[in-house]
């Protein structure tokens, strides 16, 4: 029950250290291994769990710092909770050199768009937002090789279901997919038996 048992890149094991944990929560310990093997994983974890640096330490060990695109996608419902994730991302991938952008509304689209042609690894947002810098193509799928969905059951409750729909019509189809949620009702499920590929079920 270490992070450094987990196999991760000695770039990253710094950065998690360098945040200050020490060793890894109960979701942490159950599900960075899981996803850094690419698998699909649905995570049923109340926040304050850890489940930020779970999937966050999950995608920055699988990205290719090698080029500049966006290989992940990470949604969250509210716009303090995206520029929470993306704080934690940088942190966490300090050493590795991430970059990271948020898409989120009541911020100016021209911004987006420039950051965006820039080149980032990650942006992390609110469905709204994100779909908008797809349908425009300010933001290229391409790329794009994991998708996170944290709080659906939030997203869903404020309506965010059909930008979400639209948002996986438009992402490569062959994407690992996790999926963070307190509580699973039939439109989480149904999201996790449209998109998610044998997923693995943690419970914590
Ligand atoms: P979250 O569930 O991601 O919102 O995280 C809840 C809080 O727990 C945050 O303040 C994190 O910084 C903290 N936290 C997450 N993982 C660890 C860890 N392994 N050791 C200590 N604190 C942690």
């Amino acid at each position: 029950d270490s992070f450094d048992a987990m196999g991760l890149q000695e770039n990253l094991l710094r950065g998690i250290y360098a945040y200050g944990f020490e060793k890894p929560s109960a979701i942490q310990q159950r599900g960075i291994v899981p996803f850094i093997r690419g698998l699909d994983v649905i995570q049923q974890a109340q926040s304050g769990t850890g489940k930020t640096a779970t999937f966050c330490s999950g995608i920055l060990q699988q990205l290719d710092y090698s080029f500049v695109e966006c290989q992940a996608l990470v949604l969250a419902p509210t716009r303090e909770l995206a520029q929470q994730i993306e704080k934690v991302m940088r942190a966490l991938g300090d050493y590795l050199g991430v970059k990271v952008h948020t898409c989120v509304g009541g911020t100016l689209v021209r911004e987006d768009k420039r950051i965006l042609e820039s080149g980032v690894h990650v942006v992390v947002g609110t469905p709204g937002r994100v779909f908008d810098m797809l349908r425009r193509q300010y933001l290229r799928p391409d790329s794009i090789r994991m998708f996170v969905l944290d709080e659906a059951d939030e997203m869903l409750s404020k309506g965010f279901k059909d930008q979400i729909y639209d948002i996986f019509q438009l992402l490569p189809p062959k994407i690992q997919v996790g999926l963070f949620s307190a509580t699973m009702p039939p439109e989480a499920l149904e999201i996790t038996r449209k998109f998610m590929n044998k997923p693995v079920r943690i419970l914590v």
